[in-house]
């Protein structure tokens, strides 16, 4: 992934999908918003304790720095679900323009040009996807229990059931998340996890691989591996540069991921 600045504001850009010239994409970190307090910066969670201008100017800058339109940004209520939504016109603009009826979903799909989708996240694992030859795009928010839910896996399925995508032209970047180095359970949540994706730790905890779990789910459903760009940064080792729910508590704000299919 590159690195893209527009002043303070620091993006990652998958090179893959840039180089279709399909999409405007980026995920967001922290750095250069107009949020103030504990969560200062461009938070883009409006569930957070933000002043609701501040997060939609914040939407306001990442639309700008990354050439997407502002009034068709598409954000749903997410749950920690492995529900996923095909976005309609009918969607455009809904949680941020217009009030939003997208309740507990934690995907979006969709085949229409000039509307963003946008997911958001802070430690859990961001997926942005692209199939440049059914021009179809997908945004996934997969916390912990969303890659057990195999959310990244479903929406490939998704995209090949609705939109005839074949998985082996889908183009897949995993942004900014918790990392194998700093994802940490105890031994009882840990043995929901496939044994593969585990390290045993001396101090009784076990690190999990949310990052190979998902990047394998795709491969399973039929994405090629050299189609995944993972950008393996970790927002706790980061947490200057990135909102981190655990490094913060609850007093934090979220970074964003987005996908949009230019006109
Ligand atoms: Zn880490």
């Amino acid at each position: 992934m590159i690195e893209y600045h527009n002043q303070n504001r620091i993006y990652l850009q998958s090179e893959p999908l840039l180089r279709t010239n399909l999409v405007a994409h980026g995920f967001t970190g922290r750095l250069g918003g107009v949020s103030t307090g504990k969560i200062t910066g461009l938070n883009l969670g409006f569930r957070v304790q933000d002043n609701p201008e501040s997060v939609k100017a914040n939407y306001r800058l990442v639309a700008e720095d990354l050439q997407l339109n502002f009034h068709n940004m598409v954000l749903a209520k997410q749950t920690h679900s492995d529900h996923i939504r095909i976005v309609t016109k009918d969607d455009a603009g809904k949680g941020l323009t217009r009030q939003s009826d997208i309740e507990d979903t934690d995907g979006l799909i969709t085949n229409l040009p000039e509307i963003p989708l946008v997911v958001f996240s802070a430690d859990c694992v961001p997926l942005l996807f692209l199939d440049p030859k059914q021009k179809v795009i997908a945004a996934v928010h997969a916390g912990w229990r969303g890659t057990l839910k195999m959310i990244a896996g479903k929406a490939i399925q998704k995209m090949h059931q609705f939109f005839n995508c074949d998985p082996s032209n889908i183009l897949a970047a995993i942004g900014p998340s918790i990392g194998p180095c700093c994802c940490e359970f105890d031994t009882t949540d840990a043995s929901l996890f496939p044994s593969q994706y585990l390290s045993q730790q001396e101090n009784n905890k076990v690190l999990v691989d949310l990052w190979a779990m998902n990047r394998d789910q795709l491969i399973e459903h039929g994405v090629p591996s050299q189609n995944i760009d993972t950008s393996r940064i970790c927002t706790i080792c980061h947490a200057n540069q990135y909102y981190s729910y655990r490094t913060h508590k609850e007093r934090t704000g979220r970074q964003g991921a987005v996908i949009m299919l230019r006109p």
